[in-house]
């Protein structure tokens, strides 16, 4: 019988069985930032190890940087103590250090890829969930804990258990106005946020060969969202022209040679999936999330879902959602009223994220709503960079959006961008659980980035297929 992907890559990078029944399983690429590597660092001194494969590790700062402006030192004195300890322990240990001051930084996963650092094959890991959209290019891309952390730079291996592969596929076209955001969210909608458990989840069908990678990585993104370890999408010609040429990717004779095996590892196919679930591209809607959690969500057409509708077991965690976002069940969600949208994040904050809005806002002429607080971060500085040449930034702020300096923003609002009060957000970021935009009380709704835009414009959620007459 065949393999799969999943098992093709697992068994490559397996070092041994071990004990436990848990396998220690090589990392090609371990990339850092400034939360969870101090600590990992500390411990690493305390019993006096070093890095093991310090040409193996990547370091950047995303999380707690100003998006304002990055001169330093920064206001916040902690940010500035964690930036300092990344700087000073990449520096001891000889690890290459995406810096502001060089303009390289970004978020680790929009960092890693356009660098060419992110390669079909991979293992890959980073003490941070959202690692999962590394397997866009094929890889096994794993978020791992502070400990793990520690483990990685002493020893370059993980502990892992063997994971179940579910199939996903996917047929059809997607209808205008339906983004891959829509396609990662309904996929969660459908299978819940813990469907995924124990499972990497192998995205297939001709929706996902019709992607660009900033689409695939969109996608991947999300598959820790729906309780997935991992998720990933088969190598093809998509992959290998995006990696051609970027600086980490192979050169020369060693190109051809890192094609063919890439597409070897394909699954094959007769290989054994665990699951297999199929959908069809025309029923996905533009959807937005209604609750506190990503699978909390229905097309923008329809309404914010009655309890009747769930299983007794599912009741308390709907009623709940209901109470903390001020929702009626039955109310609609097109004409929710929104304070703030957020274009940004390691979902959403890529060149194609910025350059679709662009394009929609300098098309229909439209401008946000007075009173809304309308921000676009770009992912990286070389996002910024390309969306600058492209005019976006100057497209953007005539129609009212703030443009700001990259970084992980309001994903996480552990830097200064932060919601005030109960204030509600249209938001192309991955996470709506409660107080994830800086405030207790925030509230946050899911969705693409064209669906921010239009709620930005309209000052309420819309559809953005009518706002910007996507036909
Ligand atoms: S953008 Fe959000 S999810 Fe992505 S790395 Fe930053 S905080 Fe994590």
């Amino acid at each position: 019988m065949g393999k799969t992907l999943y098992e093709k890559v697992f068994d490559r990078h397996t070092v041994r069985k071990l004990p436990s029944g848990q396998y220690q399983l090589f990392m090609g690429l371990h990339l850092i930032h400034e939360v969870t590597s101090p600590q990992a660092f500390s411990m690493l001194e305390e019993r006096g190890l070093s890095v093991m494969f310090p040409e193996r590790t990547f370091a950047t700062v995303d999380h707690i940087i100003p998006t304002t402006s990055q001169l330093r030192p920064f206001q916040d004195t902690l940010a500035e103590q964690m930036m300092h300890a990344l700087e000073s322990n990449t520096k001891k240990h000889g690890i290459r250090f995406f810096s502001p001051e060089a303009e390289e930084q970004g978020i680790v996963h929009v960092v890693g890829p356009e660098r060419g650092l992110t390669q079909p094959g991979m293992t890959i890991c980073c003490g941070d969930s959202h690692t999962a959209t590394h397997g866009a290019f094929g890889a096994l891309a794993f978020g791992i804990g502070t400990s793990q952390v520690r483990d990685v730079l002493a020893t370059q291996c993980l502990a892992m258990d063997k994971l179940k592969v579910r199939r996903i596929e996917i047929n059809g076209k997607l209808r205008p106005g339906v983004y891959a955001k829509d396609v990662t969210l309904y996929i969660i909608q459908r299978l819940g946020v813990q469907g995924g458990v124990g499972y990497a989840y192998e995205y297939a069908g001709e929706v996902f060969d019709d992607m660009t990678m900033e689409e695939r990585m969109t996608v991947c993104n999300m598959a820790i969202e729906g309780g997935a370890r991992c998720g990933y999408i088969q190598p093809d010609a998509t992959t290998f022209d995006y990696l051609k040429g970027r600086e980490a990717s192979p050169q020369g004779d060693a190109w051809q040679r890192a094609v063919d095996d890439w597409t070897s590892l394909r699954s094959d196919p007769d290989a054994h999936y665990d699951d297999v679930v199929v959908y069809k591209a025309e029923e996905i809607e533009p959807v937005v999330t209604w609750g506190i959690t990503p699978a909390q969500s229905t097309s923008v057409g329809s309404k914010v879902p009655t309890l009747e509708q769930f299983t007794e077991d599912e009741r308390p965690g709907v009623q709940e959602a209901y109470n903390y976002m001020s929702f009626a069940p039955g109310q609609s969600i097109a004409g929710i009223k929104v304070d703030v949208a957020f274009i940004g994040s390691c979902t959403n904050g890529r060149l194609s994220d910025i350059e679709e809005v662009a394009r929609l806002v300098e098309r229909s002429g439209l401008k946000v709503k007075e009173g809304v607080r309308a921000i676009v971060v770009p992912g990286s500085h070389r996002v910024k960079k390309e969306a600058l040449e492209h005019g976006f930034d100057k497209i953007l702020t005539a129609a009212g959006f703030e443009f700001r300096e990259p970084g992980c923003s309001m994903c996480l609002a552990m830097n200064p961008d932060k919601l005030k009060g109960s204030e509600l957000s249209a938001s192309s970021s991955n996470r709506n659980f409660k107080g994830r935009q800086g405030s207790s009380t925030g509230r946050t709704l899911l969705m693409s980035p064209a669906m921010v835009a239009a709620a930005a414009i309209r000052g309420e959620i819309a559809d953005a297929r009518e706002v910007f007459d996507i036909k």
